[in-house]
């Protein structure tokens, strides 16, 4: 068994216009540290576009999200359209959006049948902050709660955890699993920093599991945060699998935030889910990437994660 890539050139098409963060190169930069031959053992798919992706959008997010989304994205013409203060669509965005969600079903599909240990799917638009009902934070649909619930549908798996380590904390996937015991959310992220959520206090039905950062914080207040507040309760909660918001945007050259991570933080955190995910749940793994806007920090830390998913899978 194998390490799954699943990506698609339609994400080049979802068009954020000029000086936007979240832009096409950051798909050209991972690729191109993918494509060393250090990743020639990688399986390849193309992210598809799915029958049930709206079954399963609407499961998370309820129709009427789903409504809103297509009426605003779906069928543009041309030029952008704001969906929320920094959300922004364009002709390429709808299929771009679905694409997203469908890498996430396929990697479900792929790890639950035992077809592939691992997966890391390549996409964007991001995810983690769209909540049930409002795209934000350059999200539509929450493609890693998309593919949480879709586990737990599909294949039967009765508890299913998302560590989200990307900088900015994933108050979609917070929101959505708020009240639902089954679900465990666990996030390191700066704070404060948009979106503004991610406290302490902030523990859902005690499966929620915050674990802010402050500014200028880098490897051993990280690596503390992560074993401490998302390893330990990871543990006790013993998932089926483990699905990872992969956000790179920790790393010191990150424009948008200020931890002080390197790569080699990332693998770290990746190694240590893996050996959760070999005790409690076969090794499944999907990861999901999330931000990470400076395309060489992004370029090393996604090579560093899939390296160390790769390994985890030897
Ligand atoms: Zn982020």
């Amino acid at each position: 068994m194998t390490t799954v890539l699943i990506t698609h050139p339609a994400f080049l098409n979802h068009d954020t216009g000029e000086h936007h963060p979240e832009r096409p190169d950051r798909m050209r930069a991972i690729d191109k540290a993918l494509s060393a031959d250090t990743f020639a053992e990688l399986f390849h798919r193309e992210a598809p576009l799915r029958d049930d992706d709206k079954t399963y959008i609407e499961l998370t997010h309820g129709p009427q999200h789903l409504a809103n989304v297509t009426a605003a994205i779906e069928n543009m013409a041309s030029g952008h359209r704001q969906v929320d203060s920094d959300t922004v669509a364009s002709p390429g965005s709808w299929e771009a959006a679905r694409r997203g969600v469908g890498a996430g079903l396929d990697a479900v599909d792929l790890v639950m049948t035992g077809k592939v240990t691992n997966a890391f799917c390549q996409v964007r638009p991001p995810g983690h902050h769209a909540e049930s009902n409002r795209a934000m934070g350059f999200c539509f649909f929450n493609n890693i709660a998309i593919a949480a619930h879709y586990a737990r549908e599909k294949y039967g798996a009765e508890r299913v955890a998302v560590v989200d380590f990307d900088v900015h904390h994933g108050n979609g996937t917070q929101e959505i699993f708020w009240s639902d015991k089954d679900l465990f959310y666990g996030s390191t992220h700066q704070m404060p920093l948009y979106p503004g959520t991610g406290a302490l206090r902030e523990t859902g039905v005690g499966n929620i599991f915050n674990a802010p950062l402050r500014s200028g914080d880098g490897r051993e207040p990280f690596e503390e945060a992560f074993r401490q507040r998302i390893l330990a309760p990871l543990h006790n909660f013993s998932p089926d699998v483990v699905l990872i918001s992969a956000g790179f945007d920790a790393h010191h050259r990150d424009p948008l935030a200020g931890l002080e991570l390197v790569e080699d933080d990332f693998q770290w955190a990746t190694e240590a889910l893996a050996d959760v995910a070999r005790r409690h749940s076969k090794g499944r793994i999907v990861s999901m990437l999330e931000g990470g806007y400076d395309l060489k920090g992004l370029a090393l830390s996604a090579a560093a994660h899939v390296k160390a998913l790769l390994d985890a899978d030897a």
